[in-house]
């Protein structure tokens, strides 16, 4: 029987990026597409820094609380003892995770992973946010999400910090941060706000 070459049953793995500022439904993409990987009967699992402890040790939890069960781990290798027999690996808040991250959905990737990032682009100051910048240059599908401006109603690409604390890893509550879109996250920082 002939079978066309994208029907085989090889299997290949490969990586998906969902990129994007707060507010812009980042995790809840991740949620979505690991739920339906769920009803094709693949085996999931999502890790995510146990830095984050915001809402919940095991759970992810996006910002409208449809949550998922997760695994905190301390570093990136972790993923890779932990993911045997795993389908679909999902990744949140990467962008705090260590630098091996990349190699990480490299091998995934090899053994047949589907593996789905999620992360933010960028930090409170508008730079590149840790390795982001290196998964996205590896990533072989980019999905970058936006939210809505808070001053304009412009789509918005940035996180502004309303929080008078200035470290790159604070995790605050939801109502430190603004999105804002680039004239106003701008004009925010220029004046010091
Ligand atoms: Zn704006």
């Amino acid at each position: 029987m002939f079978i066309e070459p994208h029907w085989t049953t090889e299997r290949r793995g490969w990586v998906e990026v969902i990129c994007g500022s707060m507010f812009s439904g980042k995790t809840e993409e991740l949620i979505r597409r690991l739920k339906r990987a769920k009803i094709a009967h693949l085996q999931t699992e999502i890790y995510k820094p146990s830095i984050d402890t915001r809402y919940d040790e095991r759970d992810i939890v996006s910002h409208d609380s449809r949550t998922i069960p997760s695994i905190p781990i301390d570093n990136s290798q972790q993923i890779l003892l932990l993911s045997q027999g795993v389908d679909v690996v999902g990744i949140d808040e990467a962008q705090f995770f260590d630098p091996e991250l990349p190699n990480v959905c490299d091998q995934l990737a090899l053994r047949g992973v589907r593996v789905i990032i999620a992360g933010l682009d960028m930090d409170f100051k508008g730079k590149p946010f840790g390795i982001m910048p290196a998964l996205l240059a590896k990533a072989d599908y980019i999905t970058k999400l936006h939210a809505i401006c808070v001053r304009c109603g412009h789509i918005a690409n940035f996180s502004f910090r309303k929080s008078p604390r200035k470290d790159q890893f604070f995790l605050g509550e939801a109502d430190s941060y603004e999105p804002r879109c680039r004239k106003c996250f701008n004009e925010g920082m220029t004046a010091g706000e």
